[in-house]
């Protein structure tokens, strides 16, 4: 397909190999892949589990039990720090790998020269002597040596830190893992997989960290927060348990069990298995994040900047109009097919523009069984069908001499055939290269434009002299003087449910712009087709911004705003002006220039099958499809997931209030009135009961609901979640503790002054147990969601929640009738009203959240 700039050539061989010799070279060098970095051993890493923050606050409460003569509230305590230990090793692990099965999904083809064809493979199917064929955009896929090179130019900041690229000629080598920037390339591959440069440095770095990311940082401050509360608490009741004449010892244990009780130990680890599943569930509709906090991030998009070709519409490009001075020509013909119905008066004008077109593109359509595909650009393709359906049978492919390839600032394409320059490109960029005057096709190109179509200009200029003078010059000395020849007007369909798909976004608040490199009418009649033009009406061109930052931010912040013309610069600073207002930007990007700004951008989104390796890397989001939609899709479930989070805090924090409040109790009454719950049964309930349905609860599916309110942009312990634990489900939760605590207790005839440790006050203590588990179990469904009841979301759509509610109430009745566990909690199994009341925990936990929700959203929407 790809015919390539010829000479100068290195003494390289660049025919490349058989299948059958590449297949046994694969035997022996391995694919093509990087060795994987040196794990860090499980039991490191299960190490590092007992060892953080909080851990080493409980070893250390251990320790004092231990001191303090209670050994075992000590082994308990053990026990819990090797149970979160596993249990967040467990998820960990599930997060990497998940992380690790979507890297996988990334495309990673490489156009390479097998028995005389070129193919596609997988990079990691690459062996020594291998011919690979790249172009600007792609990424380096092993260590190579330039057999032909034309205007090539290699990144190699990864390897290097340089930023600036390297020029490349034919005998240069390229190491693996840089990205070629500009121009084409045939290279023979010297080393593969672990024998790259590149593998030698990974070994050398594997050791170092990737910096924390935002979420991280926050969810880092929350813990120490709540760790450094509890401390001061625990602090608190030390001091008034010896001013109450508690015996030291004693006071110890309590301070211990506030300082145990308020530690959300199994906090971090859930947070990230939640964005995992996030990410995996994205994965299934297209969307692959390139980390995992990215699906926090898509949650809070307020404006997509997104791609005209591709991403709205199918680069599915037609040929459907030739327009030269001696007339014009229509052509209407299905997909790539070379049959078309041809009407007009001015063929011979019009193939000799389609042939010049053709001669200057390297994209091709090629018959594929009995279908005719495009083969590289697909507007290149649509040219080369419009060449064979004016002209029949076509010339062989003549190779250039040179080619100044399309670049999008100079938007256009150059290459040197014989002793003749053909050029395609942009009309405002060929016309004024044109010498005579083109006032006629100046005109023809706007109203072209203004019916969607995609306007390309075709001159040419026939070089004088001798050929090898032209050989050396620069562009902008070969490029002047040239004959227009005419317009090729192209159409490509709008992809047909991208209208719906605007509208969502919108429903949703979020603001949507198109970002292009057309022509302004076209964009402008492309953007009203498809219902995203905003009103009033604004389309700008990128050469016409304004310079000042914060006019321009002020002028492009309105949804539906169109912006023609730009350049990869343009882009960058349209991400950055929309951010200086506040916005969390999504910005798609295809091209080898279009790195910084995807960068820039909050979320880079990048296309999976057209864009090229370079945008890829910088992403955060890669389109599988190519699709507008999928961004929608994705911010989706970034919301769920967000939802998903705030969810399980929620949960979380909820128990704390139901845990901290006997203490408290006991605490006022200068320790008269017995603790309803020990330290023991605060662990078992932060580590047994709480952990599944908090873990449910982060798997919860997106709602209908999510598209249909603005994005939000919060902390996560925001003033909405603390009023809702701690002035609504907490605080009824806890009432309902005590109650069945005081139930059972004077039910029981005890009096103040009576002894703490008997029987007694034994099963009033397992009335309050009862009633903070069975409390928890409706909390969980109360925070399934933060307007709706939860019969209205009905009880069994989350499967894995039934499942955890079921398993809370079996070990609920475990830890009160098995008489092992329910002696080493200190509890027993409470009378009939101790569990009368604790059941009635259930309905006064729905009862307050139904009606917390009843007052803050009255109109009871989604
Ligand atoms: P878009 O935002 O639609 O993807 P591009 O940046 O790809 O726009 O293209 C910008 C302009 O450059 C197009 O309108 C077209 O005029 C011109 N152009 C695009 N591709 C080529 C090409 N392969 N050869 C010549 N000109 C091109
Ligand atoms: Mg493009």
């Amino acid at each position: 397909m790809a015919q390539r700039a010829g000479p100068p050539r290195s003494g390289v061989d660049a025919t490349g190999l058989t299948s059958q010799r590449a297949a046994e070279l694969l035997k022996e060098s391995g694919p093509n892949v990087l060795p994987a970095a040196k794990t860090v051993p499980q039991w490191r890493k299960l190490l590092g589990e007992l060892t953080h923050f909080f851990a080493v606050m409980l070893w250390c409460a251990a320790a004092l039990a231990f001191i303090g003569g209670m050994p075992q509230l000590g082994i308990a305590i053990i026990v819990v720090v090797l149970v979160n230990g596993v249990f967040a090793h467990i998820q960990q692990e599930r997060a990497q790998h998940a992380a690790a099965k979507l890297r996988g999904l990334l495309p990673a083809d490489v156009s390479v020269r097998r028995d005389g064809r070129i193919l596609r493979v997988h990079t990691s199917e690459l062996v020594p002597g291998d011919a690979v064929v790249l172009s600007a955009g792609d990424r380096v896929p092993a260590d190579v040596v330039f057999a032909a090179a034309s205007g090539c130019a290699v990144d190699e900041s990864m390897l290097t830190g340089e930023s600036e690229a390297v020029s490349k000629t034919s005998g240069d080598s390229a190491w693996g893992g840089t990205f070629l920037v500009n121009g084409e390339a045939d290279a023979v591959v010297s080393r593969t997989g672990g024998n790259t440069r590149l593998a030698g440095i990974a070994a050398l770095t594997s050791g170092t960290v990737s910096p924390p990311t935002p979420l991280a940082l926050e969810l880092r401050r929350i813990v120490r927060l709540i760790a450094a509360v509890a401390m001061a608490v625990a602090g608190f009741f030390f001091l008034v348990s010896l001013l109450v004449g508690i015996p030291w010892r004693d006071a110890f244990l309590f301070a211990i069990g506030v300082a145990v009780a308020l530690v959300p130990e199994g906090l971090l680890p859930t947070v990230t298995l939640s964005l995992a599943m996030g990410a995996q569930r994205m994965a299934a509709r297209n969307a692959l994040v390139r980390n995992l906090e990215a699906v926090e991030t898509l949650g809070s998009t307020t404006f997509i900047c997104t791609d005209k070709t591709g991403t709205l519409t199918q680069n599915r490009m037609n040929a459907v109009e030739v327009f030269t001075a001696a007339g014009r020509v229509k052509v209407r013909g299905e997909g790539y097919e070379p049959e078309a119905d041809i009407e007009g008066d001015a063929l011979s004008a019009a193939t000799r523009t389609a042939l010049a077109a053709r001669a200057a593109s390297q994209g091709r359509a090629v018959l594929h069984g009995s279908e005719w595909t495009a083969v590289g650009d697909p507007m290149e393709a649509a040219i080369d069908v419009l060449a064979r359906r004016l002209s029949g049978p076509l010339p062989g492919d003549a190779t250039p001499a040179r080619r100044f390839a399309f670049d999008p600032r100079r938007r256009r394409e150059s290459v040197i055939v014989g002793a003749t320059l053909y050029v395609k490109g942009a009309p405002e960029s060929v016309l004024p290269l044109c010498g005579k005057s083109t006032g006629p096709a100046a005109e023809e190109v706007e109203t072209m434009a203004s019916r969607g179509l995609r306007v390309i200009a075709v001159a040419v200029r026939k070089l004088p002299g001798p050929r090898e003078h032209w050989l050396e010059r620069p562009p902008e000395e070969v490029e002047t003087g040239l004959a227009l020849l005419g317009l090729i007007a192209l159409h490509d369909p709008p992809r047909p449910d991208v209208g719906d798909v605007i509208r969502t976004a919108r429903e949703a608040g979020i603001s949507v712009g198109m970002i292009t490199g057309d022509h302004p009418a076209t964009a402008a009649a492309i953007a009203r087709e498809i219902g995203l033009m905003g009103s009033p009406e604004l389309v700008l061109e990128g050469a016409l911004l304004p310079e000042d930052e914060q006019v321009l931010g002020a002028l492009l912040d309105r949804d539906g705003i169109v912006v023609s013309r730009v350049s990869p610069e343009q882009k960058l600073r349209v991400a950055k002006a929309l951010q200086g207002r506040g916005h969390v930007v999504a910005m798609t990007g295809d091209g080898v220039n279009d790195g910084p700004a995807l960068q820039e951008a909050d979320i880079g989104v990048a296309m999976g099958r057209s864009g090229t390796d370079v945008a890829r890397e910088a992403a955060d989001l890669v389109l599988l499809d190519d699709h507008f939609a999928t961004i929608v899709a994705a911010i989706e479930q970034g919301r769920a997931t967000y939802s998903n989070i705030h969810r399980f805090l929620t949960y979380h924090l909820t128990d704390n209030v139901a845990e901290l409040t006997p203490f408290v109790i006991w605490a006022l009454s200068g320790g008269q009135f017995p603790l309803a719950l020990g330290v023991l049964q605060i662990l078992a309930l932060d580590i047994g009961t709480d952990l599944l349905p908090a873990l449910a609860l982060g798997g919860e599916k997106p709602g209908k609901g999510v598209l249909k309110r603005p994005p939000e942009r919060r902390h996560l312990m925001d003033r909405q979640l603390m009023f809702r634990v701690f002035c609504v489900l907490g605080p009824v939760e806890a009432v309902m503790e005590m109650t069945a605590f005081s139930v059972v207790l004077f039910g029981g005839g005890w009096m103040r002054g009576d002894a703490q440790d008997t029987g007694l006050v034994m099963a009033a203590s397992g009335a309050a147990f009862s009633a903070v588990v069975l409390g928890q179990l409706a909390n969980a469904f109360a925070c399934r969601s933060a307007s709706l009841p939860p019969w209205k979301l009905g009880w069994l759509t989350n499967r894995l929640l039934s499942w955890a509610v079921l398993a809370e109430v079996g070990a609920l009745a475990v830890c009160l009738f098995v008489v092992p566990f329910a002696a080493l909690l200190g509890h027993l199994p409470p009378p009939p009203a101790g569990f009368v009341v604790a059941a009635v925990a259930v309905p006064a936990v729905f009862a307050a959240d139904w009606a917390y929700k009843r007052l803050r959203r009255p109109a009871g929407g989604a």
